[in-house]
């Protein structure tokens, strides 16, 4: 008899044990074994599993309606979370479409731009400049945008292969710049590539405030942001911010756009904005930008998902559960603790070179030489190795391979909003465990 493992497909071959229950920032499986969930899954579950209160308002809405169309009814929850995200949003961000993922939301922002465009005469402007190393999403459209070599490679003849600069990773730096000028530096890429693919052709500039799962939560001088800003308005690009992983409080504020004080044109959200109850995105952009779109006939877009009452209850729920419990606050002070904490592994293990992050979106990376940041041996594998080590012991990590997909380790902690000082003891305890396994291993 066939394994019933056997009939789901998704990327590895290797399952792992059934879920069980989730409980706060727990997870179980079903033979009783407890996981810390140190990345919130893939980053996502920002209040923690379970949370009654919300559990509660989504089953009210179940027990009303679980699906309206939207060209059919106008429905309460909708209208409520698009009021409740503007609300919650630096002004300027004031109109709300939704999605059910990431890679809708960072495309959905894409063609709003694209049709901005053309309400403004401009139908040349179809390019889209993005980062390298970045990550957008998996659909032809958002992987075309994204900087991370394995993934797009064997789809690479389907995609238009849109212009990429380089992500400000200056860590890896070895000049005698000051972070400023680091950050103006890397800014001054992207005009360069501007004038290169001729400013009237230039559509938009996507960009993670704080890299996700490809760079490990890589955050630019702060010189970077204002820059990149005033660039794209100097060439009229749009500038579309991917706080697909970054939106709703996961870096302490509810948009990582909020620490520069930079008002994107659109920025795309989803992640920790169903928080794990719930697939649910958006895009929100400026009413300068989605008037005129409306005015010339209306977004051609729209998934038959969007929208629906059910994931926008759940979405509603999470917001005012952030907000009841000061979960954003939170975010920012426990990223803090995390950091020190993460900080001070870089004297207890020679091979980690590298700590960073913002609010509870930290990251650290694995070098073979700190003086040269040359990653560890690709064959240690030490991006999977110590995910199975930490797992094991009953701590969930989330790891890639730095510097495009094909070299580096980086392991990215970012555990639900709701942690406590004392639950990030507990990581770290299990954490330096793994860490000493790993690096017996390797013979340091
Ligand atoms: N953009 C960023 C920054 C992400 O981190 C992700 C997912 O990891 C996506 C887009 C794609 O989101 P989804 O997997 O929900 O399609």
């Amino acid at each position: 008899m066939t394994d019933a493992a056997s009939y789901l497909f998704y990327q590895s071959r290797n399952p792992r044990p059934f879920l069980d229950y989730g409980e706060g920032i727990y997870l179980f499986d079903e033979d009783g074994k407890r996981y810390i969930d140190g990345s919130s899954g893939a980053m996502v579950s920002n209040i923690g599993h379970s949370t009654p209160r919300v559990l509660a308002k989504i089953k009210a809405q179940m027990d009303k309606a679980t699906f309206g169309y939207r060209l059919h009814f106008r429905t309460h929850p909708s209208e409520d979370l698009a009021a409740k995200t503007v609300a919650m949003t630096p002004d300027g961000l004031d109109r709300v479409f939704f999605v059910s993922g990431g890679s809708e939301a960072v495309e959905s922002a894409v063609k709003l731009a694209r049709q901005y465009a053309l309400t403004q005469g401009q139908p040349n402007r179809h390019r889209v400049i993005s980062r390298f190393p970045s990550y957008h999403g998996c659909t032809l459209g958002a992987l075309d945008l994204t900087g991370y070599d394995p993934l797009r490679a064997p789809f690479a003849p389907m995609m238009e292969g849109m212009p990429k600069i380089d992500a400000p990773a200056t860590y890896l730096d070895r000049d005698n710049l000051t972070e400023e000028q680091r950050g103006l530096k890397y800014a001054e890429l992207l005009r360069d590539r501007i004038l290169e693919e001729g400013p009237e052709n230039v559509l938009t500039f996507v960009m993670e405030p704080v890299g996700g799962a490809s760079t490990g939560a890589l955050v630019a001088p702060d010189s970077y942001y204002g820059r990149i800003r005033e660039i794209c308005d100097e060439y009229g690009v749009l500038l579309i911010y991917d706080e697909v992983m970054t939106g709703a409080g996961r870096t302490g504020k509810f948009l990582a756009a909020e620490h520069w004080g930079i008002t994107p044109d659109i920025v795309a959200m989803s992640k920790g904005f169903g928080a794990g109850y719930a697939p649910l995105g958006a895009i929100i952009a400026g009413a300068r930008i989605v008037e005129p779109v409306l005015d010339s006939g209306g977004f051609q877009h729209g998934f038959t998902y969007a929208g629906n009452p059910l994931a926008c209850s759940a979405g509603l729920a999470v917001l005012e559960e952030m907000e009841d419990q000061g979960l954003i606050e939170n975010a920012a002070k426990m990223g803090e603790v995390l950091m020190a904490e993460l900080r001070a592994l870089m004297d207890r293990y020679p091979f980690i070179g590298d700590v960073r992050g913002k609010g509870l979106l930290t990251a650290f990376e694995f070098v073979s030489d700190l003086s040269t940041m040359e990653p560890l041996d690709p064959a240690l594998n030490a991006y999977e190795r110590l995910v199975e080590l930490a797992y094991a012991r009953g701590l969930i990590i989330y790891s890639r391979r730095t510097r495009g997909g094909t070299a580096g380790d980086h392991f990215l902690l970012a555990p639900p909003l709701i942690i406590t000082e004392a639950q990030i003891g507990e990581m770290m305890v299990i954490l330096r465990d793994a860490l000493d396994a790993f690096a017996a291993e390797i013979g340091q």
